[in-house]
């Protein structure tokens, strides 16, 4: 097998797997089925990272054809299954909202199950983080990411306003976001990323800025106090 480089979602660090990580195995089916030869490819990878070990368990269901020399493996897998662990969530720390976490984890669960219902979570969970970090509260989800325009930064708006401009999930942004609407799991996918990012940006940046200049503080008032003893 080739190398290749791999994001645990364990530990959260990257790393390079090499066949001492990496076990995969086809288990080929021909009982006459209406897709006639079809395979089951599950692998397995254990995390280099010593202080890690974790390990991820996926699957993944191919047609099996003759591919001209030999029988493999034909185009993209009819489905995919991420069984260890079950949905590739982030584990945010505890001071974000639980609601916002749980709507998160939701949507990253069922995401290739159902995209659909996927995408009505993170709208749900994008419009609870703009009302709770920016106290905003309008009509709808579009309104109200209009109406933080000017609080984030350029590069954040970007993104925000690039997931808003893809097909149905913009068509409907004005519209009530428990409507449910149509969109694959690439799609579901981009929103799962931009609320990753969102809290990271929001949440965990003015927690971490809070603590350092906590620690600033504290540091100065020591100084302060011993030069007045
Ligand atoms: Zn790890």
């Amino acid at each position: 097998m080739q190398d290749f480089s791999w994001h645990c979602p364990y530990c959260d660090r990257s790393a390079t797997i090499t066949s001492s990580n990496f076990s995969g195995k086809f288990h080929v089916v021909d009982k006459n089925s209406k897709d006639e030869k079809i395979a089951l490819h599950t692998s397995l990878i254990t995390c280099p990272n010593s202080d890690c070990k974790e390990y991820t368990i996926s699957a993944q269901l191919f047609l099996w054809r003759w591919l001209g020399n030999d029988w493999g493996p034909e185009g993209e897998p009819l489905l995919k299954w991420s069984l260890k662990p079950q949905s590739e969530s982030k584990q945010f720390p505890d001071y974000i909202p639980q609601a916002i976490t749980s709507d998160y984890e939701e949507a990253c669960l069922i995401r290739d199950l159902s995209p659909k219902a996927s995408a009505t979570l993170s709208r749900r969970c994008l419009q609870g983080m703009i009302r709770d970090f920016f106290n905003v509260k309008e009509k709808t989800l579009f309104h109200e990411i209009n109406a933080i325009k000017e609080k984030v930064d350029p590069l954040t708006w970007d993104a925000i306003d690039a997931v808003r401009s893809i097909g149905n999930i913009g068509a409907h942004m004005e519209k009530d976001i428990n409507l449910i609407i149509d969109v694959d799991s690439n799609e579901a996918g981009l929103l799962i990323g931009l609320i990753e990012s969102l809290i990271q940006d929001w949440y965990v940046a003015r927690f971490e800025r809070q603590q350092r200049l906590q620690t600033i503080v504290g540091v100065a008032e020591k100084k302060k106090a011993e030069k007045s003893q």
